[in-house]
C-alpha cells in the first residue's frame, strides 16, 4: 500500500492560523498535523470525515 503525504495551506482548529497542514492518507485513517502548533488530528476512515473532507477535499487522493 503506498502512502502519501500531503501538504497544503488551511487553518487549524487547534491555533486558529492560516498554517501548512501536513495530510497523511494512511490505511484506515488519515492523519492532519499543523505545521504551526503541531497539532495532529486522526480521521478514522470508518468514521464520515466530514471535517477532512470539508477542509482538504481537493488535496486528498481520489478512488
Ligand atoms: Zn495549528
Amino acid at each position: 500500500m503506498e502512502l502519501r503525504d500531503l501538504e497544503k495551506m488551511g487553518r487549524c482548529p487547534n491555533c486558529g492560523k492560516e498554517a501548512i497542514q501536513v495530510i497523511e492518507a494512511k490505511p484506515g485513517e488519515t492523519v492532519v498535523t499543523c505545521m504551526n502548533c503541531g497539532a495532529a488530528r486522526h480521521y478514522d476512515d470508518a468514521d464520515e470525515g466530514v471535517g477532512v473532507q470539508a477542509t482538504f477535499d481537493d488535496a486528498l487522493p481520489k478512488g
